[in-house]
């Protein structure tokens, strides 16, 4: 699970040809999507794939998503493709929406981690699509972050946590929704959501009716990688259901964020709605580093819409597991 320096500082550029040439030559790339940024291979060299896993220290049983940059693609990566995920890529791709789907035979098992379903995605993002498309190839990428780190939404927090483990950054923008994509199985009768994202249950089932929440048996089964650790700062992170809750002689070493006004925290962010909250979360608990805070305290929400994927995100980096 260690890492592995390259031995130089990693290049941070805006040239998407250079990057694109470069990861047809096997090496990794950190590229903007509208989720938070990914860390690219050639997702048909297994040689790059298992370069992604040393760069971040991430287990080997943990698969990554492969990115394309056109909807025809999903057919050159899956096969017995069910007519709901068609309905599914034709209501939200391009978007953060990831499908599950049976492999065909050419994807190399360090991409899907052995399992016999490859997850796809088309991301909503410019510079990310054009990327891909000018590499002419499919892109395996996990979040460029640290593994068990908060996943980066920006270039610097990409820098800050792989700069000399991998080869390239692309420069974006902070990533419009901060939270990772929702993962929705597709190998089976209905649609099954196997990570909460910023497209709700709500979202899908206007699409598919039957799609439904997994329950945790069939995640452990369908998704190994869920049960590790994930998203946690340095900083400890307490959930509170209102600001109020933060006890008194706390506020100087503490940071706070949600959507309600009160905290009288050393650093306090206070979001005007659930998808502005996702969309700060992970850079504040990266501000909060950077300024030695000892403990975060977030605001809980309602489970629905985004806020689904937003407490979802909050427990596991609370949980010390
Ligand atoms: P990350 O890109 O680091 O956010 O992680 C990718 C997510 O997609 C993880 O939650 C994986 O478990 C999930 N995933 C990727 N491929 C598959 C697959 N073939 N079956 C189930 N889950 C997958
Ligand atoms: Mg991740």
């Amino acid at each position: 699970m260690s890492q592995h320096p390259i031995g130089r500082q990693t290049v941070v550029t805006d040239n998407i040809a250079f990057a694109a040439a470069e990861l047809r030559l096997g090496k990794l790339i950190a590229f903007p999507t509208e989720t938070v940024f990914g860390l690219g291979a050639d997702a048909l060299n297994p040689t790059a794939v298992q370069s992604i896993f040393s760069a971040k220290g991430r287990p080997s049983n943990n698969p990554l998503i492969v990115h394309i940059s056109s909807v025809e693609h999903i057919d050159d990566l899956a096969k017995n493709i069910p007519a709901y995920a068609r309905e599914l890529c034709a209501a939200f791709f391009p978007g953060p929406l990831t499908l599950v789907l049976p492999k065909r035979d050419h994807i190399p098992d360090a991409t899907t981690a052995g399992l016999d379903t490859v997850a796809v995605r088309m991301p909503d993002h410019e510079i990310a699509r054009s990327f891909i498309a000018e590499s002419n190839r499919f892109i395996a990428a996990p979040s460029a972050n640290r593994s068990g780190r908060p996943s980066p939404t920006t270039w610097e927090a990409v820098f800050s946590d792989l700069n000399g483990f991998i080869d390239i950054i692309l420069k974006g923008d902070q990533s419009r929704v901060g939270l990772e994509s929702t993962v929705v199985d597709c190998s089976a009768s209905h649609p099954v959501v196997l990570r909460p994202g910023s497209i709700s249950l709500e979202d899908l089932q206007l699409v598919v009716p039957s799609s439904a929440y997994s329950t945790e048996a069939a995640l452990l089964a369908r998704s190994p990688g869920t049960r590790h650790k994930h998203y946690q700062p340095e900083a400890q992170v307490r959930l509170v259901g209102h600001p109020s809750e933060i006890p008194i002689g706390e506020s100087e070493t503490a940071a706070f964020i949600g959507i309600s006004a009160g905290a009288t925290t050393e650093l306090t962010l206070v979001a005007g709605s659930v998808s502005e909250y996702a969309h700060h979360l992970f850079s504040f608990f990266r501000t909060c580093e950077n300024r030695g805070v000892k403990t975060i305290y977030c605001e809980t929400i309602p489970k629905n819409g985004i806020g689904w994927a937003l407490m979802d995100r909050l427990e596991r980096a609370a949980s010390d597991t």
